[in-house]
């Protein structure tokens, strides 16, 4: 049983027993990991840290072969996001961000792109906002780095070029030209300027892409695009996603 150190971002966390707690850490160097925190509810002072649903910590665990549970010694926190936790609309995209990190990374499986990219964004949204902007953006980004992409080259079926109709389908995780389009009855259709924002972002880093004009409707057709895309590889609606969407309805964001 090896001890190991590393940087992780709390993406989710439960009690457990009387005293404990069970977190879901996504770590640096190894991946997403599930840790048991013993005695922290009996004791708040015997980690340095609350163990908070996104905040950044060090920690130190016992690396067990044995168990997809490992112990955690120590939790120290780098930071907490405070600005997130006292805004609204910014931490309900910073836990619309840890349950998609949650739902699209496999377990014990280190992916550093996509560490440094959910860090740069939680940072991003602390300092200078723009929830709503910045939820498409990692979305999009989440889905190229964790090899969920959706293809949008040519047609998914027959790989022609760019066609002059495209429709988008979610089973088939890509663009139909005309002729395929039959092949899936409920593939949409969607503007060429969406499809090329999505490209667009794919290839650029956060601060290119946060400068990025998007008009409304093409805005509106991402999200939607998006958000029927993930639903339908991930199986289900994001719960942040339905928090975010009843925010919106009641005027709160
Ligand atoms: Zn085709």
């Amino acid at each position: 049983m090896a001890i190991v150190r590393s940087e992780s971002i709390v993406l989710r966390r439960r009690d457990l027993r009387e005293t404990s707690l069970l977190a879901t850490f996504f770590t640096r160097n190894f991946g997403k990991i599930t840790g048991e925190l013993k005695g922290i509810r009996a004791d708040a002072k015997k980690f340095a840290s609350k163990v908070e649903i996104f905040s950044l910590n060090d920690i130190i665990f016992y690396q067990s072969s044995r168990s997809s549970v490992h112990l955690v010694s120590h939790c120290d926190e780098k930071d907490n996001f405070t600005a997130l936790r006292h805004d609204i609309a910014k931490a309900a995209a910073a836990q619309l961000i840890c349950e998609l990190v949650d739902m699209l990374m496999p377990p014990e499986d280190a992916n550093t792109a996509v560490y440094d990219w959910t860090l740069e964004a939680l940072r991003h949204l602390s300092t200078l906002g723009h929830a709503d902007k910045l939820m498409t953006v990692f979305k999009i980004k989440m889905l190229t780095l964790s090899g969920f992409k959706p293809y949008l080259d040519s047609c998914v079926c027959c790989d022609s070029k760019m066609p002059d109709q495209p429709r988008f389908s979610m089973s088939m995780g890509g663009l139909l030209c005309p002729r395929c389009a039959g092949k899936d009855p409920s593939a949409r259709a969607i503007f060429r300027g969406t499809i090329a924002t999505i490209l667009h972002i794919e290839k650029n880093d956060l601060k290119n892409n946060m400068n990025l004009g998007m008009n409304p409707q093409i805005k509106k057709e991402l999200e939607l695009v998006l958000n029927g895309f993930l639903n339908f590889h991930l199986g289900r609606d994001l719960k942040a996603q339905r928090s975010i969407n009843k925010l919106d309805a009641a005027g709160a964001l």
